[in-house]
């Protein structure tokens, strides 16, 4: 499930980032509504976190904004402004949920699981970009009926470059993401893994290299 985080206050948005990674999520976050709604028009996300005192639009503006651009992801707005015109301004405006701040992580993790079960958010758990397959609960990864069998590095390689489909992952966010901790960016070990990973893949052009920068894989995403 991919999160995107709307907020200004550096140090809380660190931290749900932090907390959602934590839970398995993958989360990218913006800290202003222009920057968010940027992310959303490309991103494909199965929730995003909106806070509504944000510099530039503010978060009922970038409500409108998800209307208007037809960005269909299911939104929670977390705000300190809790009195009943803007809880209802709020839910008017198509979220599906408020959480007031300041709130307990615990109490946004249960909301976050009573929207996917109440079908608001959709919890996918297998994507597939041409006949490539990954069924994110079992962990396994087909390439037509072949059945590749991927480390857990290589899944998680795989995961993040589908997440991102049709953007440049870089090194830095293979480095934070797939490995988290004690990583030396100057070694290679983030190419010796994708260079075993596109040998099993038998496929060379699905990962794509964009020289400098980073990896990518091109085309429509499918989610289900
Ligand atoms: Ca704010």
């Amino acid at each position: 499930m991919k999160i995107l985080i709307i907020e200004d206050e550096p140090r809380l948005n660190e931290f749900l980032k932090k907390g959602l990674e934590q839970q398995g999520y993958v989360v990218d976050s913006a800290m202003n509504g222009s920057a968010g709604l940027e992310l959303a028009s490309v991103g494909s996300y199965d929730l995003v976190l909106l806070d509504i005192m944000l510099p530039g639009q503010n978060g009922f503006e970038v409500l409108e904004n998800f209307r208007q651009f037809e960005i269909k992801a299911p939104v929670i707005i977390i705000s300190a402004l809790s009195n009943a015109d803007r809880v209802i301004e709020g839910l008017d405006k198509g979220a599906i949920d408020y959480i007031k701040k300041p709130f307990d992580f615990g109490e946004l993790m249960a909301r976050i699981r009573a929207a996917v079960r109440r079908g608001d958010a959709k919890n996918f758990t297998k994507y597939s970009i041409g006949n490539f397959h990954l069924d994110l609960l079992s962990r396994k990864a087909w390439m037509g009926d072949q059945e590749i069998q991927l480390t857990k590095r290589e899944f998680g390689l795989m995961e993040l470059l589908l997440l991102r489909t049709n953007r440049i992952v870089t090194k830095t966010e293979i480095a934070e993401k797939v490995w988290e901790v004690n990583f030396d960016m100057g070694s290679n070990v983030i190419e010796v893994h994708l260079s075993q990973l596109r040998k099993k893949l038998g496929n060379a052009d699905l990962i794509r290299t964009k020289v400098g920068t980073g990896y990518y894989i091109e085309g429509e995403l499918i989610k289900s």
